[in-house]
């Protein structure tokens, strides 16, 4: 079993104005994408339609199904249109004001841009940070009233339209799935999505209205919870559980909290995923300067690296393809850097976390046999995914998962998880007719040679009751 050729962890592209095009969703695909994200913060319906059709024609020309996710923009909050960008200077007394046109009381000298949420003027206080554009410009809440909040500027810049705002450690009282989130929602069901990522959540309820939203309209689409600010840190452990798998997205939850805190929350949000069994992908900025240069710096390799030692699922790319020079560059540059830390992992391997549901006891069994045999592979039937997204979870240290199933959109889904190669198969009513058949299509493909030791995962017949075995299948050398 030539379990070196597998890259267990999935990378996943953002698509942009640099990767929209068949030909390079095609190549993109060869080059092992696993995931494509679509940010309906910058998407009009047009666009997505497009792409998603594109993509699954893209897909069909390699022979290789890939996942599309739908990234929903959730509760944002932005400045309004400027005539020309304000230069904001350091110490300047500047209004956001929150009903425009609002008459003035004095005849101030202050400058002002409107923001397009009324209450931001509840929900703020004196003494409150103000970041604009990722960031960069910061500001101080001096005083407020009920048409307006006015600042200090502590960190200049240049403020343009539409910018987007960022209150670190304030309870925003949004809307978790706005109007514009559903309608992006309905759009990608229509159309066929897999996973929808939920900007912002801040706790378990924010996540129940999307699980509502599929559950009426009997959607299987998993939920990928975004974590961006402090309420979803002191959140965490509930959020994971409730969601399908988790994005630490780093963007906004650097200015959210501050920068030194990012590796220890990464940390621990990983490590809450992997006790809950959830996929987990690290996000953004992961190759940032790639945009432009053809290679990356070495804190970027070593902080991809670090993503796989951390055992992520999935590593992301956002600007890096979506209008970056090297699209292409980029996804080779995970690939490689992950197959290597792959390589020195399963060396030196450590026995992770312990579980309290009893299935995944038993795939734990079944992850220890996978160890302790060298070039073994783990094979699971899943019409759900449970059963392969169980076993990736467990992460096993060599062997890839070869998880088999009847359904297409679970297929697409499982691309999701470290280690799991999804591959089709029809299922018969009995399941050692379909773990033959998935041995024979696993030699006709040349994936598994003689004398291979197969760790299966299935259910067996016993008295016309289905039971969850394990089998060790050694094929004849
Ligand atoms: C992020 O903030 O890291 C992120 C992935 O979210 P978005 O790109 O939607 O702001």
């Amino acid at each position: 079993m030539p379990t070196h050729d597998q890259r267990r962890t999935k990378i996943i592209a953002t698509l942009g104005p640099a990767t929209e095009s068949k030909e390079m969703l095609v190549r993109l695909i060869q080059a092992g994408v696993a995931i494509f994200r679509l940010n309906m913060a910058h998407a009009t319906h047009e666009w997505t339609r497009t792409v998603i059709r594109r993509i699954r024609a893209a897909s069909q020309e390699v022979g290789q199904e890939v996942a599309i996710m739908m990234d929903i923009k959730g509760p944002e909050i932005r400045t309004g249109d400027v005539a020309a960008p304000i230069e904001l200077q350091p110490g300047e007394v500047f209004d956001f004001t929150v009903k425009p046109g609002a008459t003035r009381t004095q005849a101030e000298e202050v400058r002002s841009v409107d923001v397009n949420y009324r209450d931001l003027v509840k929900d703020i206080s004196v003494g409150d940070t103000v970041l604009v554009d990722n960031g960069l410009i910061r500001l101080e809440v001096l005083e407020k009233n009920d048409t307006r909040i006015r600042c200090r500027v502590l960190t200049p810049g240049q403020l343009a339209s539409r910018r987007h705002i960022n209150l670190p450690g304030v309870k925003v009282n949004l809307p978790a799935f706005t109007e514009k989130d559903r309608a992006d929602a309905l759009l990608g069901l229509e159309e066929g999505i897999d996973y929808i990522a939920q900007s912002f959540v801040r706790e378990v309820a924010d996540i129940e209205l999307v699980r509502n939203f599929l559950r009426v309209r009997h959607a299987s689409v998993r939920i990928i919870a975004k974590i961006e600010d402090q309420s979803a840190i002191e959140n965490l452990d509930e959020i994971v559980q409730a969601s399908d798998a988790l994005m630490i997205a780093r963007g906004d939850l650097g200015i959210e909290c501050p920068f030194e805190e990012l590796p220890i929350i990464q940390r621990q949000a990983v490590r809450s995923c992997l006790a809950h069994g959830r996929p987990v992908i690290i996000a953004t900025h992961i190759l940032e300067s790639m945009i432009e240069q053809p290679m990356p710096t070495r804190a970027e390799v070593t902080d991809a690296a670090n993503a796989v030692f951390e055992q992520a699922d999935c590593v992301m790319l956002s600007g890096e393809t979506t209008v970056g020079r090297h699209p292409l560059e980029c996804v080779k540059t995970l690939d490689t850097i992950s197959r290597r830390i792959e390589q020195v992992m399963a060396e030196d391997f450590a026995e992770p976390m312990f579980f309290t549901e009893e299935r995944m006891k038993l795939f734990r069994s079944a992850i220890v046999m996978a160890n302790e045999m060298p070039g073994s592979a783990l094979v699971a039937f899943t019409r759900q995914g449970s059963t392969a997204f169980g076993l990736a979870a467990l992460r096993p240290a060599r062997a890839p998962i070869l998880a088999f199933t009847n359904s297409r959109e679970t297929l697409r889904q499982l691309h999701l998880a470290r280690a799991v190669e999804p591959i089709f198969l029809q299922f018969h009513a009995e399941p050692d007719q379909t773990i033959g058949s998935a041995i024979n299509h696993l030699q006709a493909s040349g994936r598994i040679a003689p004398g291979a030791r197969l760790i299966v995962v299935s259910d067996i017949i016993s008295h016309d009751r289905r039971v969850p075995s394990i089998q060790l299948r050694i094929l004849p050398s």
